[in-house]
């Protein structure tokens, strides 16, 4: 097997001035060749801690350029890099740490209580804090004496699953994996080292990861790492001449809060030569908004599992195209079966299987996820999907989440993008309950934009005159704001739990 490679080393040695890394929080720059002799120095003291080929070193932290430079020390060492999720609780995540079993907790100064928390529940042997301590750490360590050799088909990242639809699953993410992603996005996405991509998704999800970090690090280009994303602080930072951002990517939700601030409608948004959205259902109506606006949203669709890209618009195909997720990406073999695993004709929904070089070889710990996941190595990724007569790729919705009324089955992405052309509508989720007439109903629950008033009748009429009646909501809750989590993707679940009234 090839050798895993290590582009930063590269890129210190062919343009070593060249800035890999601003940090917005700290206004700390990069140039390669700092970074990599940061990495460096922080691999030979990982090495002093003991971590090496396999072993794992987890970071809990908002954005920052450290969690960049623990991934890249990890790669060196042949150890697995372990991004934890900063929103869960110390319960849920003395889940995942468990699971893990880091060697090492790098932190920032941010969550040092509950790293103590998870170091004494879990027996994690060393923490190490960023700010001082971690740049003491970096600067008494020597250079490392010698990489690792890596091979690609080692596992380079554990990375747990957004948990949208059960507890996240540890899915292991080799060097390969990384790589063909790096060409698999970079080529549809014109990531080159001219890039300046602004990543406001957390690092610690594929979507800030490898949408489009790491594809940038890989072409030399620049990453502007924000510590948490703010929407009016984002709309700033894309109409900066000065900055000059050439890449953003976000889940829908990032893009429908920047459309509802104030700041919107006077932004120059026309600079980004790419604004990539995936990882839920993107609203067409969502879609129309930015395109009015002269920037048109280039969707793709990926899990976590898959590292993540498995299909992208051409940005070229973007307008006429709206509302599908593109072609497969250039290293990736799709296709679209029906219940008993067979390919569906053409045009027919069905449940989306990948394989190839970006797939996953599995889950970390979780034999009978491993075996109920894959069929002689394609991945059934759980969404239903059809294709067109251009074969372009429709996302449907999450087959856990369609529900059955009167013998019919509805995706509730569908009646949600009905919702969301209602412009009272600030945000929309659809589940299906329980109903003894038609087995199941919809319930749609609603956030209105502040300011607005919408009666339910005019809800209901709207859906009437444009879904079939068994796919139109039967009842309608308003709430101020929707559950998401830490990633934006609307849970779901605590619909579920919340608005779900049991039968007695
Ligand atoms: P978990 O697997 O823990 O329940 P998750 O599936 O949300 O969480 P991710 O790997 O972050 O974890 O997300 C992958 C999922 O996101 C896909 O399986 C799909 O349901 C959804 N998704 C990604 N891109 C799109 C898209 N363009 N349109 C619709 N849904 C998408
Ligand atoms: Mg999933």
């Amino acid at each position: 097997s090839f050798a895993y490679f290590d582009w930063i080393t590269h890129h210190a040695e062919v343009r070593p001035d060249r800035i890999a890394l601003i940090d917005l929080a700290t206004q700390r720059r990069l140039t390669y060749r700092a970074l990599d002799d940061r990495i460096d120095r922080l691999a030979s003291h990982l090495a002093s801690l003991g971590v090496g080929r396999g072993d794992r070193v987890a970071v809990l932290a908002a954005n920052t350029t450290d969690t960049l430079e623990v991934q890249f020390a990890c790669f060196r060492l042949g150890a697995i890099f372990v991004p934890l999720n900063v929103r869960l609780t110390v319960h849920e995540l003395s889940f995942i740490v468990g699971d893990a079993a880091p060697l090492v907790l790098a932190h920032d100064s941010d969550f040092a209580a509950m790293a103590g928390d998870l170091q004494s529940k879990c027996g994690i042997a060393h923490l190490l804090q960023f700010g001082a301590p971690y740049e003491a750490a970096l600067s008494a360590a020597p250079r490392l004496a010698r990489a690792e050799a890596v091979t690609l088909d080692d596992v380079s990242t554990i990375m747990y699953t957004s948990g949208t639809t059960g507890k996240p699953k540890g899915a292991m993410i080799t060097h390969l994996m990384t790589f063909i992603n790096a060409v698999n996005l970079g080529i549809p996405a014109f990531i080159t080292q001219r890039t300046v991509f602004l990543c406001v998704m957390p690092l610690f999800h594929t979507g800030g990861l490898n949408c489009y970090t790491n594809p940038v690090l890989h072409a030399g280009g620049t990453v502007i790492l924000m510590r948490a994303f703010d929407p009016g602080e984002t709309l700033r930072l894309i109409g900066d001449a000065g900055i000059g951002l050439t890449h953003f990517f976000g889940v829908p939700s990032i893009y429908q809060f920047m459309c509802q601030h104030p700041a919107f409608a006077d932004t120059d948004l026309s600079r980004l030569q790419m604004a990539g959205v995936g990882g839920a259902p993107m609203p067409v109506p969502l879609l129309r908004i930015w395109q009015e606006r002269g920037c048109t949203l280039v969707q793709g669709y990926g899990m976590t599992e898959t590292s993540p890209a498995v299909m992208m618009l051409d940005s070229d195909d973007a307008a006429r195209k709206a509302g599908s997720a593109g072609k497969p990406v250039l290293h990736a073999d799709l296709k679209i079966v029906g219940p008993d695993g067979e390919p569906v004709a053409p045009g027919e929904m069905g449940e989306l299987w990948v394989k190839g070089p970006n797939i996953t070889p599995g889950y970390w710990n979780r034999p009978e996820a491993n075996r109920t996941s894959f069929t002689d190595g394609w991945l059934h990724t759980g969404d239903a999907a059809r294709v067109d007569g251009e074969g372009f790729y429709y996302i449907v919705d999450r087959t856990k989440d369609m529900y059955i009324s009167g013998g019919e089955n509805v995706y509730p992405a569908e009646v949600e993008d009905v919702l969301y052309q209602l412009p009272e509508i600030a945000e929309a989720a659809v589940i299906g309950a329980p109903d003894p007439q038609w087995g199941e109903t919809g319930v749609a629950i609603i956030a209105v934009k502040t300011g607005h008033d919408l009666p339910e009748a005019k809800l209901h009429t709207h859906c009437r005159e444009r879904l079939a009646r068994f796919k139109c909501p039967q009842r309608v809750v308003f709430v101020e704001a929707l559950p998401r989590n830490a990633t934006g993707k609307v849970h779901k679940p605590t619909l579920r739990e919340r608005f779900l009234v049991r039968e007695t």
